[in-house]
């Protein structure tokens, strides 16, 4: 418009958003961010953005950032806290009182109650930098593998699936791959079009241009069922039903790759043996699926190799979501479609920097680059390197941390740039749960609901405001450029946990021996990238240099001179062979009955992400979607008697109640309905239930039984 201002400098960096990882330009005045506008050079997107990308960076110079370090008025004065309920006033204060008080803090409850009386939650929106050192402040400083972050509420399953069946619990192969060469795909519990756009985007140029067939399986008549051949609407929670149905079939009809499953995996017997639990009849009582649609699926890939998968958190976010991916792993390798161009199974990582949080070994049980804590020579090498003893007793998710504060097993957590009161499930008990604890540092970028239970509140900065790397969900690690200088005295994140953990060190007795890695007296992020190479191998070459001068590296990437892997398990997987795993359909935990007859399944939407820390701050994605929206089939919504006058709805699951207008669609099937958790006071996480995943322990979000009445 020639009514825009006028930039002064454009600051190439990537999307603090989702895991697409797109790249474009801050466009930067005054130290201000006026608008965004697409960079042609960005290897992910091109010119693309979604909506968020485009218009959603606002919410950094908004009002409610925190600019100041806070502190809770009874600490201050050495008081008792006034009540469970109720920490008190807070008060404004400098960096030293704040980063003095912790330490203290920190330390009286590890020399107290030992190490692990303390959690450290690190998190997927900040950057690879960070969440290195949150790892290593966890496992160095404080002495204890508690440290988690939000993958465990997206896809651990995929990990821990993945890991076991072929290494490498990552995506195998870019999109770019996907959309050129792929001649059928099946994406599964992913809602492509609306938390992956730009991938949905390049989806469904594939299928137009070069007339991909696609095959959507979902319960919902998502958006990219439009473009799809055949849409398979399974019920919530029998995607392991389906997919055994369709390796049924493929073994009935002898479409199975022999000399694949011959060279290149083993276990097979098991999982054939399974699959012979499924015939087409019985998958379709299960599944609610046409007996004739899982033949015409299976006929789709197979007439049309390779076919690439997608999935996300349909699949993994069930109390069996590590056996849904155990089943599309052992697809693939059924078909023989890993190692080549346009297939693998493609795990669609949620935030901008999951991956990298992951990679970073921001996780319970590993270091960075998947190294095991409870591997001898891990633990060794990470010795060596830190320069104290370390442990090798596998740590706390976050699904175990929060509750365990009830017993009094978490004594005091270190949040950085997580909202659990929006995220978890059953947020009544979230609520509780944080009551109960004696400690707690947040480290944010907004007073979040969540720092409602804070005692001391650490300004952090935007994506905008700090360098560093994010990973995106293909693996790729890029570059995030500080284009504006940080509001207020808000402060680098790395600078604050660095800062943090030396006052501890000198503080207390857990004092480094001389190695290459003990010190925290980073000037820059750059030194922190240099030490995590040293450290991980599959980024053994990567650097802010190469990546400054143009290169785009996916890992493993092992030395300086190496070009990257954008595609997994070329002629062998990470583990050797691929190991095929019987996966077996089990009911949700909660079924819905004479008093919650209904399903409720959750997820986003297009304008809002997660908590909606930040799209609830961005204008003109709050002026298009304002408030929380529930769809309702419209059949329901007749039997409810919805109508011009009646339009919300009052949704109660064992655990609460919500109440938010109906959006009364055919996207849901009857007896199905769709909440989303970006609006607090009626967020879907208000009634869902933390039955978890015994391997993953990642919540079962997708179905929880609930009643529903007009309101
Ligand atoms: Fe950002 Fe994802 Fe949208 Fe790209 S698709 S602009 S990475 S939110």
């Amino acid at each position: 418009s020639i009514d825009a201002p006028k930039a002064e400098k454009k600051v190439t960096t990537t999307c603090t958003y989702c895991g697409v990882g797109c790249e474009f330009d801050l466009n930067v005045v005054d130290n201000k961010v006026v608008r965004v506008t697409s960079n042609p050079n960005a290897p992910v997107n091109g010119m693309h953005t979604c909506v968020k990308g485009r218009f959603g960076y606002d919410f950094v110079h908004h009002p409610d950032r925190l600019t100041k370090p806070m502190v809770r008025e009874y600490l201050l004065k050495g008081q008792p806290r006034p009540s469970k309920s109720d920490r008190g006033q807070w008060v404004e204060t400098d960096w030293d009182t704040a980063l003095n008080l912790i330490a203290q803090k920190m330390v009286s409850y590890r020399d107290t109650y030992g190490p692990d009386s303390i959690g450290v939650f690190s998190s997927a929106k900040c950057t690879n930098e960070e969440n290195y050192l949150m790892n290593k402040f966890a496992r160095q400083v404080i002495g204890t593998n508690n440290v988690d972050h939000c993958a465990r509420l997206c896809h651990s399953s995929t990990v821990a699936g993945l890991a076991t069946t072929l290494g490498s619990g990552a995506m195998t192969n870019p999109i770019a791959d996907i959309c050129a060469n792929a001649n059928s795909m099946l994406i599964i519990g992913s809602n492509t079009t609306e938390q992956h756009p730009v991938f949905g985007a390049k989806i469904r140029q594939a299928v137009l241009r070069r007339k991909v067939k696609l095959v959507v399986a979902d319960p919902r008549k998502i958006d990219i069922t439009e473009f799809a051949v055949l849409h398979l609407q399974q019920k919530p929670g029998t995607d392991i039903a389906l997919v055994n149905g369709l390796m049924y079939i493929i073994l009935e009809k002898g479409y199975e790759n022999k000399v694949f499953i011959e060279e290149r995996t083993e276990g097979f017997e098991a999982v054939r043996e399974n699959v012979l639990q499924y015939p087409p009849e019985r998958v379709s009582e299960i599944t609610g699926i046409p007996v004739e649609q899982l033949y015409e699926a299976v006929e789709i890939f197979v007439q049309n190799a390779p076919m690439a998968v997608f999935w996300a958190m349909g699949i993994t976010q069930h109390t069996v979501g590590v056996h849904n991916v155990y089943a599309l792993a052992d697809l693939q390798m059924m078909l023989g479609n890993f190692g080549i161009k346009g297939g693998g199974v493609n795990p669609l990582r949620g935030q901008n920097n999951v991956q990298g949080a992951c990679d970073m070994g921001a996780l319970p049980n590993v270091y960075p680059g998947y190294q095991a804590v409870t591997a001898e020579a891990a633990q060794k090498k990470f010795e060596d390197a830190w320069g104290v003893p370390l442990v090798n007793k596998v740590g706390r998710t976050v699904t175990e941390m929060i509750p365990a504060t009830v017993d009094g097993s978490t004594k005091a957590l270190y949040i950085l740039g997580e909202n659990p009161v929006m995220t978890d499930p059953d947020t009544n008990h979230v609520r509780h749960c944080l009551e109960e604890l004696d400690f707690f540092v947040l480290q944010e970028i907004f007073p979040s609901e969540t720092a409602v239970y804070a005692d001391v509140l650490l300004p952090g900065v935007t994506f905008v405001e700090k360098t560093g790397t994010f990973t995106n969900t293909e693996r790729r690690v890029q570059m995030v450029r500080q284009a504006v200088e940080p509001l207020g005295d808000a402060r680098q994140d790395w600078w604050i946990t660095s800062q943090i953990a030396k006052r501890i060190i000198d503080l207390g007795n857990r004092k480094p021996a001389a190695a290459p890695y003990a010190a925290w007296d980073y000037q820059n992020s750059d030194e922190i990238m240099k030490e995590i190479a040293a450290l991980t191998p599959s980024y053994g070459g990567i650097s802010h240099d190469r990546l400054n001068a143009g290169e785009s590296l996916h890992w493993p990437c092992p030395d300086a001179s190496h070009p990257g892997t954008p595609i997994l398990h070329i002629g062998k997987f990470t583990r050797g062979k691929g190991l095929f795993l019987p996966a077996i359909h089990l009911d949700p935990s909660e079924m819905p009955d004479d008093n919650y007859p209904m399903v409720m399944t959750t997820g986003r939407v297009i304008y809002h992400w997660h908590g909606g820390e930040m799209t609830r701050r961005a204008k003109g994605l709050m002026e298009v979607y304002g408030q929380a929206k529930i769809e309702v089939s419209p059949s329901d919504a007749e039997r409810l008697g919805l109508n011009k006058e009646v339009t919300k709805v009052k949704v109660t699951s064992r655990r609460g109640s919500i109440t938010a207008e109906a959006w009364v669609t055919e996207r849901v099937p009857e007896g199905l309905i769709y909440a989303n958790f970006h609006f607090p006071e009626n967020s879907a996480n208000i009634l869902t239930k933390a039955a978890l995943d015994p391997i993953s322990k990642i919540p079962e979000y997708k179905v929880t039984a609930v009643n529903i009445e007009a309101a």
